[in-house]
């Protein structure tokens, strides 16, 4: 069926290739392949260009959390266009959405969380972390006070500010980056770089590298700690239990603000609202976006303590926004995508159906020869390919295997992520039963066909 005068698939492909300039894309190696056309979508179903239908094991980007097809989201933009498309923050007025949905966000996050700084998307929201955290030590009178340490293989947006934070080395290598002032540490990876430790040993020594940072730059120098709850880009890194309470100490005891970005583990992802409920955080900051407004509109925030906020207000005039900030369209999407997380009860449905039914069937996964570990917290998972289980030893090409497996996937009907030879996932998060079988089917055919596609190849 075609819509939206839809042309065919080869012209689109190669309009596409004319004009259109991918993220994260390797262009001349996409072109040369054609793109797959997406036309439409409903539920965790994305339909392409040819007719075939896809299971979203990403949720777009991690972003649609309450699935495709929401018209009641569709018909609060358009409330909102019609009313009023478009004002500005800045000059002392505001307007009802912006309101509204900065007042449903406090009451959503932890208790000493009651403000919110809004931009168009994450990595906005890590350059915000940037220069508020660094406003923040300046207008309390330690101007010194600049650095801020974020970890190896972390994912904070590709902004210069958001790849900064982050520790992706291939981004870095791209542009001089980061910029001055930001530091990394080692990742809570346990499965890649554990060693003979055990997880919680290797949970603490991991934070431990936090306060032998802390040390060498100083504490009268360090602004803040930034790490996402979970690591999702970089491969659904869950922390050992050790981490997260091990890395609070250590914030606390030197005054180090703690920034958490919730921008994948916010708004439903692992069953509660944010992740820091989760693993029981106290961030100072939590960058959001993603599943803020399930991806129906670009908005993202920094949802900021009281202690920042209060000592922020000491501070004049803090010389900060985006044109879009707040904008009236993307909070009224955002309002009504909680509205329905909400009614719809969806974070019980994660914590109580989902997450624990579709961990049982990946845990299972890892009985294949291909896997080496399978790990799964709320609706977020990844399976680690590795060519002589249980040896933890990696393929020799990092990501070749990997590769391999997602076009398999995509083949299959299922759209898993791979981040080097760590396949991932993260479906929409009103994912039933019935759609949880598929999936697992869906996986372990792809993991079968990976396995001999290798042994055809000789390369197994
Ligand atoms: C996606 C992501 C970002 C960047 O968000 P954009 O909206 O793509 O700019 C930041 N932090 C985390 C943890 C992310 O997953």
């Amino acid at each position: 069926m075609l819509r939206f005068n839809q042309k065919p698939t080869a012209e689109l492909q190669r309009i596409d290739a004319d004009h259109h300039l991918h993220p994260f894309t390797d262009t001349k190696a996409l072109n040369a392949e054609g793109t797959r056309v997406i036309v439409r979508a409903k539920g965790i179903w994305l339909e392409d260009s040819d007719g075939n239908r896809i299971l979203d094991g990403m949720a777009g980007l991690w972003c649609v959390n309450v699935g495709y097809g929401r018209d009641e989201i569709g018909a609060a933009v358009e409330r909102q266009m019609r009313e009023l498309p478009y004002y500005n923050t800045f000059f002392k007025s505001t307007h009802v959405p912006a309101v509204e949905l900065a007042d449903k966000l406090a009451d959503l996050a932890p208790p000493h969380i009651n403000r919110v700084f809004f931009c168009g998307s994450g990595s906005e929201a890590n350059d915000t972390v940037i220069r508020m955290v660094r406003h923040f030590w300046a207008a309390q009178g330690q101007p010194d006070r600049q650095v801020i340490i974020g970890r190896k293989n972390a994912y904070h947006g590709s902004t210069i500010g958001g790849t900064s934070l982050g520790g992706m080395a291939a981004m870095h290598g791209q542009g001089g980056l980061p910029i001055p002032g930001i530091h990394h540490i080692d990742q809570p990876y346990w499965f890649g770089e554990g060693g003979d430790m055990d997880p919680e040993e290797f949970g603490i020594a991991r934070a431990r590298e936090l306060e032998k940072a802390i040390a060498d730059i100083g504490a009268d120098k360090v602004a803040a700690f930034i790490a996402e709850p979970i690591q999702g880009a970089g491969g659904v890194v869950i922390p050992p239990d050790s981490y997260w309470p091990e890395i609070g100490r250590i914030c606390k005891a030197h005054d180090i603000l703690l920034v958490a970005d919730e921008v994948i583990c916010g708004f439903g992802r692992l069953g509660t609202w944010f992740g820091s409920d989760y693993f029981s955080i106290e961030p100072d900051l939590m960058p959001v976006a993603k599943g803020l407004s399930s991806g129906y509109q670009p908005i993202g925030g920094v949802l900021v303590s009281d202690r920042v906020a209060e000592g922020l207000g000491e501070g004049g005039e803090f010389f900060h926004g985006y044109t879009y900030s707040a904008h009236p369209a993307c909070c009224a999407a955002a309002l009504e995508n909680i509205r329905i997380l909400e009614d719809e009860a969806i974070l019980q449905h994660v914590s109580t159906v989902a997450a624990p039914y579709l961990k049982d069937k990946w845990m299972a996964l890892a009985d294949h020869p291909l896997i080496g570990e399978s790990r799964m917290t709320g609706l977020m998972g990844a399976l680690e390919l590795v060519p002589n289980k249980p040896d933890r030893t990696r393929f020799p090409e990092v990501g070749k295997v990997g590769t391999l497996c997602r076009d398999h996937a995509f083949r299959n009907g299922l759209v898993m992520r791979a981040v080097g030879d760590t396949m991932v996932v993260a479906p929409p998060l009103v994912i039933d039963r019935n759609e949880i079988d598929q999936l697992a089917a869906l996986a372990e055919k792809t993991l079968d066909d990976t396995l001999a596609a290798l042994k055809a190849d000789g390369l197994l």
